[in-house]
């Protein structure tokens, strides 16, 4: 009888560290982590230099079915993330209808079998489901709440409702994700700026202080409700010190994305409207600031907040073109370029986009590479060079803000429920 796949020659991330050793992988489970003679098998991965580690995850991302699917699905959006070295995604709720109902998460479940990765589904906290958050807790992985919107059905800006809506994820005991910017500021603020056409006024006319101030009342209302807190995609130094003291005493992490980590709001002056996201772009300081939030352990995951959007839609004004970057196919391989430039460790990248990821959202054994367990692996490998470019990528909105970027480390291979995924 022959197993399924084997895999050697490869290093593999196991009890926290580098290993040498080979895995037999059958039924979709690993059998075995060995370094004596492999079993044959109808599939063999022999990669020299390769890295194997626990299946990576991406806690946000936009896979814009049903409803937007002229951007993206669940099939390109996933085999996206596959390509990317990504075995897990986690869908935000903003598609058309937005995932608030049992029967619209139900409904996405049901598209979403067109998945070639593992995935859960945010719930989305509306003004209108305040009192459903039980029910919808037993189909999410987690919730979302806009306390500013890009989506309107979706926002939540008055603070009572905002401390309602706390309060009830709270009794569900699953985390909270906030989108953290102040609407009443933004919309203040835009009045200043809308006659501009640079497209640097975006980034001023959501000032770094809109998150500031979001981010005090998220942690505010966490303090009183006990909720689960994760800040979603922290732009700037001040957020983020607010976080680094609040984590003390209140139950609170955050995620950034590599657009913060590898791009300045002097971007925008070239790439414009293809790198107008919310939060914006901010400046080199925040950007610093943002890095030794890494190191030093204030910032928990790393996400792409995967949002496509069309080229037709993003070559608009900066006011009309809609906000968003696509990302879950480039993440890993920028990350793995810091670990070349000596950035950030790779153990470090392991635990942003895998080890922090399960804890904080209760995936229990997920990925991890122990004998019985599902196999959901990605193999790296930190020298082979890469370049960006549009006919490469597998994203249905067919392009990257990254593109003509170069470097080093990527993902050569992923594994999904024991299935090699093909790139
Ligand atoms: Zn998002």
């Amino acid at each position: 009888m022959k197993v399924d796949l084997t895999v050697k020659n490869c290093r593999i991330w196991h009890k926290k560290r580098l290993k040498k050793a080979s895995l037999v992988i059958d039924k979709g489970k690993i059998v075995s982590i060995t370094k004596s003679r492999l079993p044959p098998s109808k599939k063999k991965i022999d990669y020299k230099g390769g890295i194997v580690l626990p299946g990576l995850i991406d806690v946000h991302v936009h896979f814009r079915e049903p409803g937007l699917s002229s951007k993206e699905d669940w099939s390109t959006g996933s085999k996206a993330a596959a390509k990317g070295g990504i075995t897990y995604v986690m869908d935000m709720p903003n598609t058309i209808p937005p995932t608030v109902t049992l029967r619209s998460l139900f409904d996405k479940k049901e598209l979403a079998k067109n998945s070639v990765v593992n995935f859960g589904l945010y719930a989305g906290v509306s003004q209108k489901n305040l009192n459903d958050l039980k029910e919808l807790s037993k189909q999410a992985v987690a919730f979302k709440l806009y306390m500013c919107g890009s989506t309107e059905a979706l926002i939540i800006d008055d603070i009572s409702l905002q401390l309602k809506a706390f309060t009830n994820v709270a009794k569900t005991k699953k985390v909270l994700c906030v989108h953290a910017e102040n609407e009443k500021m933004n919309k203040y603020s835009y009045k200043s700026y809308k006659k501009e056409t640079d497209p640097m006024a975006y980034a001023h006319s959501r000032p770094p202080e809109s998150e500031v101030l979001a981010i005090n009342d998220a942690i505010e209302l966490a303090k009183q409700t006990n909720v689960k807190l994760h800040i979603c995609h922290v732009s700037t130094k001040d957020g983020l010190s607010l976080i680094k003291r609040a984590k003390k005493k209140v139950d609170v992490t955050c995620e950034t994305c590599p657009h913060y980590l590898f791009m300045t709001e002097e971007y925008l002056r070239e790439k414009r409207t293809l790198v107008k996201m919310n939060p914006p772009l901010r400046t080199e300081k925040d950007q610093k600031a943002l890095w030794k939030g890494i190191k030093n352990g204030t910032i928990d995951i790393v996400a792409s907040d995967h949002a496509p959007h069309t080229l037709q839609e993003k070559y608009q004004n900066i006011w009309f073109a809609p906000a968003g970057v696509p990302g879950v196919e480039t993440s890993l391989q920028l990350m793995l370029n810091a670990v070349n430039k000596r950035m950030i460790k790779l153990e470090k990248v392991n635990e942003l986009m895998h080890d922090n990821p399960v804890k904080r959202f209760g995936l229990g054994n997920y990925g991890n590479i122990e004998v019985g367990n599902d196999a959901n692996l990605t193999i790296i490998d930190l020298k082979k060079e890469w370049e960006i470019s549009r006919e490469d990528l597998v994203t249905k909105c067919g392009w990257s803000p990254y593109e003509g970027w170069a470097g080093k480390g990527m993902a050569v291979m992923t594994i999904v429920n024991g299935n090699i995924i093909q790139n």
